[in-house]
C-alpha cells in the first residue's frame, strides 16, 4: 500500500481506529526518511461530539509531532452537519439518513484537504468490521457492483482524486481497540449522536452476533469478496470521470452527488 517516499494523509476522526492507525504509521514510517505524514480531521459540525474528538486528535498529533490539518463543513459547504439536518427536517426530506449526507460530504472534504497538503495517498482506518459491514450494506442496497470500486487500494481514476488506502482492512475492530488500550492511547469513546439512525448499525449487530457464534465469519465474508472482486470489476461498466458543472470536482454525472445533496437543502 505504501512506498518509501509517500506523503500520507491519515484521516483522523479521534476514535480508536484512526488514532491507533496514526500511532502505528508514525512508528513504522520513522524508518523511511523520505516519507511524511500529515493528519487530517474533518469537522462536520456535530454539537457535543466533534469538539471532543478534535481535541483528542490534536493532542495525539502534538504528542507524535505530526502536522494536523482540520477542514470544516462550514468553511467548505457553508453549513455544519447539524444545520444541514435542521434544514432537511424543515423541508421534510427524510429519505437520506444523516450518515448519507455526512459520508458524501466528508469524502469530498477529505480529498480537498489531502490535495491542499499535497498528499499522494489518504490512509483511512477502515477495519475488517467496517469492510464486512459495507459489503453487506451494498448487497442490501442492491448495489453489489459498488464493492468492485471499494478496494483496499483505490484505482487512480482522476488527477483530482487522491488515492485511498485501508491498512486496517483485515484487522478486527477489537484488535485496534486492544492496541489503543495496551498502548494507553487517548481516543474518543462517545459515539456520534446520528450513528443510531444508520442501517450500518443494524448490520454491525448482526455481524457481531454471527462472529460470536461462528468466529472467523467476518474474515470469510471479506475473503469471499476479495476472490470475486476481479469478476465484479469486469462486469462493472467503467464510467468516465467528468467535471461537475456546478463545482468543477470529478463526477460521473453532470452534477456531482455533493452538489445534488446541497441543492436539496438550500
Ligand atoms: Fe457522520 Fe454518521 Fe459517522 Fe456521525 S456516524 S460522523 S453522521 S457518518
Amino acid at each position: 500500500m505504501l512506498k518509501f517516499d509517500d506523503r500520507i494523509a491519515v484521516a483522523v476522526s479521534g476514535g480508536k481506529d484512526s488514532i491507533s492507525l496514526l500511532h502505528i504509521l508514525s512508528k513504522s514510517e520513522k524508518e523511511y526518511s523520505r516519507t511524511s505524514l500529515v493528519a487530517i480531521t474533518v469537522d462536520e459540525g456535530i454539537r457535543g461530539y466533534r469538539d471532543e474528538a478534535l481535541e483528542i486528535a490534536a493532542e495525539n498529533c502534538k504528542k507524535l509531532g505530526i502536522e494536523h490539518e482540520i477542514i470544516t463543513f462550514k468553511e467548505l459547504y457553508g453549513y455544519t452537519l447539524d444545520e444541514i439536518m435542521k434544514k432537511r427536517s424543515i423541508k421534510n426530506l427524510n429519505i437520506e439518513t444523516p450518515c448519507a449526507y455526512c459520508g458524501v460530504l466528508r469524502r469530498r472534504a477529505l480529498n480537498s484537504a489531502a490535495r491542499k497538503v499535497k498528499a499522494g495517498k489518504i490512509a483511512t482506518a477502515h477495519t475488517l468490521d467496517d469492510e464486512t459491514q459495507t459489503i453487506l450494506l451494498n448487497i442490501f442496497h442492491g448495489d453489489i457492483l459498488r464493492t468492485a470500486r471499494e478496494k483496499p487500494i483505490t484505482d487512480k481514476t482522476d488527477l483530482k482524486l487522491v488515492q485511498k488506502i485501508k491498512p486496517f482492512c483485515t484487522i478486527p475492530e477489537k484488535e485496534t481497540a486492544l492496541y489503543a488500550y495496551v498502548k494507553k492511547i487517548k481516543f474518543q469513546a462517545t459515539p456520534c449522536p446520528y450513528a443510531s439512525s444508520a442501517m450500518r448499525n443494524d448490520v454491525r449487530v448482526i455481524l457481531n452476533r454471527l462472529e460470536e457464534k461462528r468466529p472467523g465469519i467476518k474474515f470469510t465474508i471479506y475473503k469471499s469478496i476479495e476472490r470475486i472482486r476481479p469478476s465484479l470489476e469486469k462486469t462493472e461498466k467503467k464510467q468516465d470521470m467528468e467535471r461537475c458543472c456546478l463545482c468543477g470536482e470529478p463526477s460521473t454525472e453532470e452534477i456531482c452527488r455533493v452538489c445534488q445533496l446541497l441543492s436539496q437543502i438550500v
